[in-house]
């Protein structure tokens, strides 16, 4: 959390600095927005705040205390903002990820473990010029390649796609112009979905 410590939130007319992080939460606090002193609190009326430097004054809808509580959570979710998202929910969990970029099409693979501990990997494809894409799943430890039926078929974008596993190899391969599967798999069932 520690970038928040460097920013001023503009937030309903004062700024709000995170200054440090103490064992009893952070400690927040409501700032001039023409000089970025600390306010100070009316000790009567909590809601009421004045710059001991500037003759700035604002009376917040709520009271300082409640108010920075409230701007600590808006603070936070700024830190979360482009925070990758897990769905745990379901039944992978992302463990790692890897972008490749070229000028025509771009390649993005990711290692998931499902709960089970099931391992799998996945290939998205896509071109930069269209809109195509194709998504292949290889279960790593069932030696099983499949592809999303929500995509393009990777035969579309793909000449050849080869999974070659620890016993048994998977291959998805365009052949004389002409659309066909072929499995080069020691199990036959391994391409069952394609
Ligand atoms: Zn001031």
């Amino acid at each position: 959390m520690s970038d928040i410590h460097n920013k001023l939130y503009m937030w309903e007319g004062v700024f709000w600095s995170v200054d440090a992080l103490t064992t009893r939460g952070p400690i927040v606090k409501a700032r001039c927005p023409v000089d970025k002193c600390e306010l100070n609190v009316d000790s009567k009326y909590k809601s009421h705040l004045s710059c001991p430097k500037c003759d700035f004054q604002i009376r917040l809808n709520k009271s300082f205390y409640e108010k920075k509580d409230d701007a600590l959570k808006i603070m936070q979710s700024d830190y979360f903002k482009d925070a990758e998202i897990v769905n745990i929910d379901g039944e992978m969990i992302k463990i790692n990820k890897e972008v490749i970029k070229d000028s025509d099409y771009w390649i993005e693979t990711k290692v998931s473990k499902s709960i089970k501990g099931v391992k799998q990997l996945m290939v998205l494809v896509g071109s930069k010029k269209e809109t195509d894409k194709t998504q292949l799943f290889l279960d790593i430890d069932n030696e099983k390649l499949s592809f999303d039926q929500k995509d393009k078929h990777p035969r579309e974008i793909l000449a050849k796609v080869v999974a070659e596993f620890k016993e048994s190899k998977s291959e998805i391969e365009l052949k004389e112009g002409k659309k066909s599967t072929k499995n080069m798999a020691k199990h036959g069932k391994n391409l069952g979905k394609l």
